[in-house]
Parts: C-alpha cells; sequence; structure tokens
C-alpha cells in the first residue's frame, strides 16, 4: 500500500458503505472484510434473446446497495473495486476474439451532473486486462425517465432510439458493457443499432444481473 493512499486515508477516513463502520487507514479495500467475506461473487453466463451476458453479481441486497452507492454517491474508489472484482471473475478466454470495449453512455447532461460515467468504469478495466480498446462509439441523443422507475413494458418506449454511433462500424466484434442488466431494454437498444451500423459480433457484461430473469 502506497504511503500516498496512507495518507489520503487519514485526511479522508472511510466508513464501509454496508455497515458503516470505520475502516482502518491500511485497508486495501472500501469496505469492510466482513461485509465483503458475506458477499458472493461468481461467474455468470446467461444467454439473454440469443445474446451470451457474463456477469458476476445478482443485482439485490448488499449488493444493490454498493452499485447504488457508487453510482449515486459517487464513490469511484468502490466502484473501481467492483470493476476489478468483475473482471477477476468472469471468463476472460471466452471474450479473446473481440476487436472492441463499448460502454453503455450517458446523456451529457447526466455525465456533468455525476462527473462519470460509470459504465465506462467497468469497460475501462475490462479492456486493460484484456487488452483491447475502449470506444465510446454510442452518443445518448436524449435523456430518459431511471429505468428503475418503469414497469417493464415502459423501459423498451423509454429507450426507444435513444443511441446513435458516432460513426459506422467494420464488422468489428464488441463487449458492451453496462453496470447492471435489469430488463435488458438498454443494452437491447445498443444492440440493435450497433448491428444496424454495421458491428459483428456482440456480447453484453455487466458487474450484476437478475436473480430471475424476465
Ligand atoms: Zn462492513
Amino acid at each position: 500500500m502506497s504511503i500516498f493512499k496512507i495518507i489520503l486515508n487519514l485526511f479522508y477516513p472511510r466508513r464501509c458503505p454496508l455497515c458503516k463502520m470505520w475502516l482502518s487507514v491500511l485497508s486495501e479495500i472500501p469496505l469492510c472484510k466482513d461485509c465483503l467475506g458475506k458477499l458472493e461473487f461468481k461467474s455468470y453466463e446467461d444467454v439473454v434473446g440469443r445474446i451470451k451476458l457474463y456477469s458476476c453479481s445478482k443485482y439485490e441486497g448488499e449488493i444493490r446497495e454498493l452499485v447504488h452507492e457508487f453510482k449515486y454517491e459517487k464513490d469511484i474508489e468502490l466502484g473501481k473495486f467492483l470493476a476489478k472484482i468483475l473482471v477477476s471473475k468472469i471468463d476472460l478466454e471466452k471474450l479473446k476474439n473481440f476487436d472492441l470495449v463499448v460502454p453503455i453512455p450517458l446523456h451529457k447532461n447526466k455525465l456533468e451532473e455525476r462527473g462519470f460515467n460509470q459504465s465506462e468504469i467497468f469497460a475501462s478495466f475490462i479492456s486493460k486486462k484484456l487488452n483491447l480498446r475502449m470506444k465510446r462509439i454510442l452518443i445518448k441523443k436524449f435523456e430518459t425517465l431511471p429505468q428503475a422507475e418503469l414497469k417493464k413494458e415502459d423501459r423498451l418506449k423509454n429507450v426507444k432510439g435513444v443511441f446513435e454511433v458516432r460513426k459506422k462500424l467494420n464488422g468489428e466484434n464488441i463487449i458492451l458493457v453496462d453496470d447492471v442488466y435489469t430488463t435488458g431494454a438498454t443494452l437491447k437498444e445498443a444492440f440493435k443499432i450497433l448491428k444496424s451500423n454495421g458491428a459483428g459480433r456482440i456480447v453484453f457484461v455487466t458487474f450484476s444481473r437478475p436473480s430471475t430473469f424476465y
């Protein structure tokens, strides 16, 4: 652990985002060992509408809390820790023959407000691990309502036509990355626009997936 990190922890002591216990200044991880020990991570490989989905956790309980803490409390250090877990769990062998890692974008207003794109943090860890380029090919054209607040049938409508590509593709195989797969409306919409603009094979990678698929 670097001296810089220890000094940073001294000045900005951290609490465990789950049990709220103070963490030691020497803690290398952004949550306590007890809480970490209770979390279940494994290599999930699902097929959603003929598309492969790789993920490492179920979106429920403490995992859901951690994702919220990362996104809405803007805990980037926690996000990077979750991204490390993701790349340590998913089967990287199966992602070797891809060309690009593409994050699901935020609308520019949302990006400005949050200061970072959570999907990009996951995507950048995947791209480094696989030695592939991460490319911001997709643009989110307009702001949408938070998908979590909508019923399944409204989620599709909410994201319809929301993405465009910066430029046409030439058969590149793409790893499309988002933080969470819930109904898949966002990822499937992005899949459609990438495919109609020349993408080759596409798979999804998300940190979390639902405990049951709709
Ligand atoms: Zn804890």
